[in-house]
């Protein structure tokens, strides 16, 4: 028998489970361990809230807990509550399956200024994270911006824009709704370093931006290369700058009254206000020989009393694990980090991919870990049991997948009209909800 300790519920970590599960069979055990006392991560705190067929993938998920072999362990802190070392000791094989939920910093003047906010934790407001509850982000000025030109920017200027009837069937919380509707933001302005051929958004998510209620995008033709140059780029890319070029070739929809206004060539390099964002000076921007951003030494002012960064995230420290600080992950050759211990998804590879990159990532670091672990090999390992022991003498209230079912069913209860549920968004009610 072999004992893995998998740490992390969202996509990399189920998907390794998942693996791993296959490769082993009866020979091992499996458990989920993860910070809070529900699973899925990145499903539940990072995906759109009016994306729901992405979430829909947790389905699989609860496949994977319910199998014989695999246990999910919720409210545990890895690195707080019990140390990767202790881990290593009681499991034969770990694997850090943690993401990436840090905002990675602008770096200018002004952005720790109240009203700058980081994707992470803007998201994780509309998401029910409950780091992020009470970020009250304001949302009384009507000119908000994004920085960045990837897919999370893209959900945040989307969440920004749209009407309060465009989140029927979504879950996002109540208090986001409820703030969102009384928003006076009428411009939303995505600033992206680069041009529109450099841009970071998937087809499906930019055209959504065409189709909504209340906002048209408006796009600057004069920023295109010539239309032939359209030629080299790959697939999915091109088909991205096509429903950019249409956007530049449509007048934008009069009838509509917000407007997310695509600033390409456009790099911060500051924000300003009294005691407060109001303001950010914007550099223009070209590329140089390489592809990079190169200033022009030309800046200008765009108005904004939110401003979300969405410029990428990182993965945490964990004492006595190696970190990469550059790609902002842990130090790892394809997955292994030291002796039994591995990395997967964000935490393994950096913020890049899909959630389905995800699969065959943790399929490759669970065949990694038979390879070293040959299916069949055993150890005298205690696992889940000596967790367990170990969490009750420091007064460490686990929680499992009954229990994950159990809140579950109370928040699918608390579902306001239109919403599948009513997500729960702090520890306490969620233990709450446990009778705890
Ligand atoms: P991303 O795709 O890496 O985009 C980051 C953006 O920030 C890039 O446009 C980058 O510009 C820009 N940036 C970086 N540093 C900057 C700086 N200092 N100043 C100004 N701009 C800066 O990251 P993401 O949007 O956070 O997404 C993370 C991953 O999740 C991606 O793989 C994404 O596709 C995925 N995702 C998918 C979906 C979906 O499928 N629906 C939704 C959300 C996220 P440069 O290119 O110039 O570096």
């Amino acid at each position: 028998m072999r004992h893995f300790a998998v740490v992390g519920s969202g996509p990399a970590g189920f998907y390794t489970a998942e693996a791993l599960g296959k490769a082993y069979g009866e020979q091992a055990r499996i458990d989920i361990i993860d910070r809070y006392p529900v699973p899925y991560g990145l499903i539940r705190f990072g995906v759109a809230p009016d994306h729901q067929s992405l979430k829909a993938v947790s389905k699989r998920y609860d496949k994977v807990a319910e199998s014989p072999g695999v246990d999910f362990i919720g409210n545990v802190t890895v690195g707080r509550d019990v140390a990767v070392e202790e881990l290593l000791e009681l499991y034969d094989g770990v694997i850090l399956a943690i993401g990436a939920p840090h905002d990675r910093k602008l770096g200018i003047p002004g952005e720790d200024l109240p009203g700058v906010v980081g994707s992470a934790e803007f998201v994780g407001w509309y998401n029910g994270h409950p780091d992020f509850a009470d970020l009250n982000p304001p949302l009384d000025g009507t000119h908000a911006a994004v920085i960045g030109n990837g897919n999370v920017a893209l959900d945040c200027a989307r969440i920004l824009s749209k009407t309060r009837a465009e989140f029927d069937g979504s879950d996002i919380v109540g208090h986001a709704l409820e703030a969102l509707d009384g928003a006076a933001i009428r411009t939303v302005t995505i600033l992206g370093r680069r041009g529109p051929h450099q841009i970071a958004m998937t087809p499906k998510e930019l055209g959504e931006l065409g189709h909504l209620e209340a906002a048209a995008p408006l796009v600057e033709g004069a920023d295109f290369p010539p239309l032939q140059a359209d030629d080299a780029l790959e697939p999915g890319q091109r088909k991205s700058i096509n429903i950019l070029r249409e956007f530049a070739a449509t007048a934008p929809d009069v009838s509509k009254p917000k407007r997310m206004i695509f600033d390409f060539f456009a790099r911060p390099v500051a924000i300003e206000g009294d005691g407060k964002a109001e303001r950010i000076i914007v550099e223009r921007t070209e590329l140089d020989e390489s592809g990079a951003a190169r200033g022009t030494g030309e800046t200008y002012e765009v108005p904004a009393s939110l401003v979300i960064s969405a410029i990428g995230y990182s993965s945490p420290h964990i004492d006595g694990v190696p970190y990469d600080e550059r790609g902002g992950k842990f130090r790892n050759e394809g997955g292994r980090i030291a002796d039994r211990l591995y990395a997967v998804g964000w935490a393994r590879r950096g913020p890049t991919g899909t959630i389905g990159t995800n699969r065959p990532d943790g399929y490759e670091v669970a065949e990694l870990v038979a390879a070293e672990m040959p299916v069949g090999s055993s150890s005298d390992r205690r696992g889940a049991e000596g967790l367990k022991q170990l969490l009750e003498q420091r007064g460490v209230m686990a929680t499992d997948y009954d229990d994950w079912r159990k809140i579950e069913e109370t928040e699918a209860g608390r579902a306001r009209p239109g919403s599948p549920r009513e997500k729960f968004v702090r520890a306490e009610d969620w233990l709450a909800a446990l009778g705890r």
